[in-house]
């Protein structure tokens, strides 16, 4: 399994590390059928030459898998300086991070990777709520995912927060919406992603959705949070992206200025409560 995110579907992938290297988020059935490890320049090189053949004016490259900045500064050096080699119309090159793997990195490394033109890091915020984010299992803390994420912007990277609805279940959807907007308010990313929480089989989570542990969200529930959420967003410049296939609702937006807007059209959705104004349930995806 390879997972990008949506605003790479046009970017070619090139899978620089292998699994993730954290791996233990419980929500997550991404990669736990691969061990995590770093690829080779080597066989990373003869996949750019070969796929240079095919796309040679490819604009975009997505390096995979799931936290690729785990590949640390050697490789990446390598692999952009490879790639820009390669694709010589090449505009920008996007990947996975996380607290974890920007942890090591200064400033000044983050810089000499935007300057070989990686430029995008897509961080999985979750969630704001510290207890909360303790309970998904994954490495660090709201505080250390927004530290990080200032650290990508002040590189002159993109950075894109994701956040995930649903992720406390119903028992603490308003300390997630309420909370999740506070860590966003103090991160400040120049783009956030919101996606709605699946159950994905033999995951943790699912064990506990099976023996009653974790009380999903319903569908117009997800929608009551993120009305909580983007209500308590401050306005600051960023683009608003709840385009994954999870979604119930697709939004697209610039905020500051359709803030309210989507606030509006989620409380007319809500008012009517037609689940023909949203996608439905078969067609939503991971
Ligand atoms: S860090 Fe990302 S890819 Fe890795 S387990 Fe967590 S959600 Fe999955």
């Amino acid at each position: 399994m390879v997972i990008r995110p949506p605003s790479e579907a046009e970017s070619i992938i090139f899978q620089i590390t292998l699994g993730c290297s954290d791996n233990g988020c419980i929500f997550c059935p991404a990669y736990k059928e691969k061990k995590f490890s770093v690829r080779g320049m080597a066989a990373i090189e003869k996949e750019m030459q070969t796929a240079s053949r095919a796309f040679p004016d490819a604009r975009r490259i997505f390096f995979a898998d799931g936290d690729a900045l785990a590949a640390g500064m050697q490789t990446l050096r390598d692999a952009c300086v490879c790639a820009i080699r390669y694709f010589p119309k090449l505009s920008r090159i996007a990947l996975y991070g996380s607290a974890k793997s920007i942890e090591p990195f200064s400033v000044q490394d983050l810089r000499e990777l935007a300057s070989l033109k990686l430029t995008m890091v897509y961080i999985g915020f979750e969630t704001g709520d510290p207890g909360i984010y303790a309970g998904i299992h994954k490495y660090g803390t709201p505080d250390k995912n927004a530290a990080a994420c200032k650290k990508v912007m002040a590189a002159g990277m993109t950075a894109n927060a994701t956040v995930i609805l649903g992720l406390a279940g119903t028992e603490r959807t308003a300390d997630h919406a309420v909370n999740t907007a506070h860590l966003l308010n103090d991160a400040r990313p120049q783009q956030i992603a919101a996606l709605t929480l699946m159950i994905a089989e033999n995951t943790p989570l699912a064990a506990r959705v099976q023996r009653g542990a974790f009380s999903e969200l319903k569908t117009f529930e997800y929608l009551s949070e993120l009305k909580m959420m983007l209500e308590n967003l401050d306005d600051f410049p960023c683009i608003f992206m709840a385009d994954h296939a999870s979604n119930y609702l697709p939004v697209r937006a610039r905020f500051p200025r359709d803030r309210r807007r989507v606030i509006s059209e989620i409380e007319s959705i809500l008012s009517v409560g037609d689940l023909r104004t949203l996608v439905p349930e078969n067609r939503r995806g991971l």
